[in-house]
Protein backbone atom coordinates (compact mmCIF):
# COMPACT_ATOMS: atom_id res chain seq x y z
CA UNK A 1 0.00 0.00 0.00
CA UNK A 2 1.15 3.77 -0.45
CA UNK A 3 1.86 6.02 2.74
CA UNK A 4 -1.27 7.35 2.74
CA UNK A 5 -3.35 4.31 2.59
CA UNK A 6 -1.19 3.13 5.50
CA UNK A 7 -1.86 6.40 7.38
CA UNK A 8 -5.49 6.30 6.98
CA UNK A 9 -5.83 2.38 7.83
CA UNK A 10 -3.41 3.37 10.93
CA UNK A 11 -5.55 6.29 11.91
CA UNK A 12 -8.19 3.86 12.35
CA UNK A 13 -6.93 0.68 13.81
CA UNK A 14 -5.01 3.54 16.55
CA UNK A 15 -8.12 4.97 17.13
CA UNK A 16 -9.74 1.38 17.60
CA UNK A 17 -7.33 0.61 20.29
CA UNK A 18 -7.17 3.46 21.93
CA UNK A 19 -10.64 6.13 20.95
CA UNK A 20 -9.05 9.71 20.93
CA UNK A 21 -7.40 11.80 18.96
CA UNK A 22 -3.95 10.69 20.32
CA UNK A 23 -4.73 7.21 19.66
CA UNK A 24 -5.34 8.17 16.00
CA UNK A 25 -1.98 10.01 15.51
CA UNK A 26 0.06 7.04 17.08
CA UNK A 27 -1.59 4.86 14.94
CA UNK A 28 -1.33 7.11 11.67
CA UNK A 29 2.34 7.63 12.44
CA UNK A 30 3.41 3.98 13.72
CA UNK A 31 1.63 2.47 10.53
CA UNK A 32 4.54 4.06 8.56
CA UNK A 33 7.44 3.07 10.95
CA UNK A 34 7.53 -0.59 8.99
CA UNK A 35 8.11 0.96 5.48
CA UNK A 36 11.96 2.36 7.40
CA UNK A 37 13.41 -0.69 5.57
CA UNK A 38 12.74 1.40 2.06
CA UNK A 39 14.81 4.24 1.33
CA UNK A 40 12.31 5.93 -1.27
CA UNK A 41 8.87 5.57 1.28
CA UNK A 42 8.29 8.59 3.23
CA UNK A 43 9.72 7.38 6.84
CA UNK A 44 12.77 6.24 4.57
CA UNK A 45 13.58 9.41 3.37
CA UNK A 46 13.50 11.23 7.04
CA UNK A 47 15.70 8.45 8.64
CA UNK A 48 18.55 8.66 5.33
CA UNK A 49 21.10 6.05 6.64
CA UNK A 50 19.08 3.67 8.72
CA UNK A 51 16.54 3.73 5.87
CA UNK A 52 19.11 2.38 3.89
CA UNK A 53 21.01 0.23 6.18
CA UNK A 54 18.03 -1.81 6.85
CA UNK A 55 17.31 -1.85 3.05
CA UNK A 56 20.58 -3.06 2.19
CA UNK A 57 20.81 -5.61 5.06
CA UNK A 58 17.76 -7.05 5.15
CA UNK A 59 15.55 -6.22 1.94
CA UNK A 60 12.20 -4.80 1.41
CA UNK A 61 9.15 -6.43 3.49
CA UNK A 62 11.55 -8.35 5.85
CA UNK A 63 12.83 -7.68 9.32
CA UNK A 64 10.55 -4.48 9.79
CA UNK A 65 7.26 -6.73 8.50
CA UNK A 66 7.69 -9.56 10.91
CA UNK A 67 6.65 -10.19 14.59
CA UNK A 68 9.81 -7.82 15.95
CA UNK A 69 7.84 -4.98 14.67
CA UNK A 70 5.77 -5.36 17.37
CA UNK A 71 7.60 -5.06 20.31
CA UNK A 72 8.66 -1.97 19.00
CA UNK A 73 5.74 -0.38 20.07
CA UNK A 74 6.31 -1.84 23.94
CA UNK A 75 9.55 -0.46 23.92
CA UNK A 76 8.13 2.74 22.95
CA UNK A 77 5.49 3.15 24.81
CA UNK A 78 5.60 0.48 27.57
CA UNK A 79 2.19 -0.88 28.62
CA UNK A 80 -0.39 1.93 28.06
CA UNK A 81 -3.19 2.54 25.49
CA UNK A 82 -0.59 4.59 23.15
CA UNK A 83 1.42 1.27 22.72
CA UNK A 84 -1.79 -0.57 21.87
CA UNK A 85 -2.44 2.27 19.36
CA UNK A 86 0.87 2.12 17.92
CA UNK A 87 1.18 -2.14 17.62
CA UNK A 88 -2.70 -1.92 16.03
CA UNK A 89 -0.94 1.14 13.84
CA UNK A 90 1.78 -1.66 12.55
CA UNK A 91 -0.63 -4.59 12.41
CA UNK A 92 -3.04 -2.59 10.10
CA UNK A 93 0.64 -1.81 7.91
CA UNK A 94 1.69 -5.62 7.83
CA UNK A 95 -1.77 -7.16 7.06
CA UNK A 96 -2.38 -4.11 4.49
CA UNK A 97 0.80 -5.27 2.75
CA UNK A 98 -0.38 -8.79 2.48
CA UNK A 99 -3.62 -7.86 0.82
CA UNK A 100 -0.89 -6.60 -2.44
CA UNK A 101 2.14 -8.73 -1.93
CA UNK A 102 3.73 -10.73 0.64
CA UNK A 103 6.05 -10.17 3.88
CA UNK A 104 8.37 -12.50 6.25
CA UNK A 105 6.22 -12.31 9.13
CA UNK A 106 8.24 -15.28 10.29
CA UNK A 107 11.55 -13.37 9.75
CA UNK A 108 14.41 -15.03 9.68
CA UNK A 109 12.39 -18.30 8.28
CA UNK A 110 12.30 -18.32 4.88
CA UNK A 111 9.00 -20.51 4.62
CA UNK A 112 7.37 -16.70 6.85
CA UNK A 113 6.22 -15.11 3.07
CA UNK A 114 2.83 -14.69 3.72
CA UNK A 115 0.21 -12.60 1.60
CA UNK A 116 -1.45 -12.18 -1.89
CA UNK A 117 1.09 -11.62 -4.93
CA UNK A 118 -0.45 -9.33 -6.99
CA UNK A 119 0.49 -6.96 -10.27
CA UNK A 120 1.25 -3.41 -10.10
CA UNK A 121 -2.19 -2.82 -11.50
CA UNK A 122 -4.14 -4.47 -9.38
CA UNK A 123 -1.58 -2.79 -6.52
CA UNK A 124 -2.78 0.29 -7.48
CA UNK A 125 -6.44 -0.46 -8.26
CA UNK A 126 -6.73 -2.60 -4.20
CA UNK A 127 -4.49 0.63 -2.66
CA UNK A 128 -7.27 3.29 -3.87
CA UNK A 129 -10.19 1.14 -3.11
CA UNK A 130 -8.54 0.47 0.29
CA UNK A 131 -7.95 4.30 0.70
CA UNK A 132 -11.60 5.83 -0.16
CA UNK A 133 -13.40 3.18 1.74
CA UNK A 134 -11.26 4.19 4.83
CA UNK A 135 -12.09 8.01 4.11
CA UNK A 136 -15.50 7.06 3.44
CA UNK A 137 -15.65 5.21 6.99
CA UNK A 138 -14.04 7.82 8.53
CA UNK A 139 -16.36 11.02 7.42
CA UNK A 140 -19.44 8.89 8.32
CA UNK A 141 -17.69 7.61 11.51
CA UNK A 142 -16.96 11.52 12.28
CA UNK A 143 -20.66 12.30 12.03
CA UNK A 144 -22.00 9.98 14.53
ZN1 LIG B 1 5.22 -2.16 4.05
Amino acid sequence: MTWKTHMVLGAIAGYCAYPSWKGSVIGATMALVPDIDQANSKLGNLMGPLSKMLQKGFGHRTVTHSWVILFLPFLLFGDSLAAMAALWGILSHLVSDMLVGRIQLLWPLRVGWLGIPVSKSMYRTVDRIVFYVAIVYIVIKGYQ
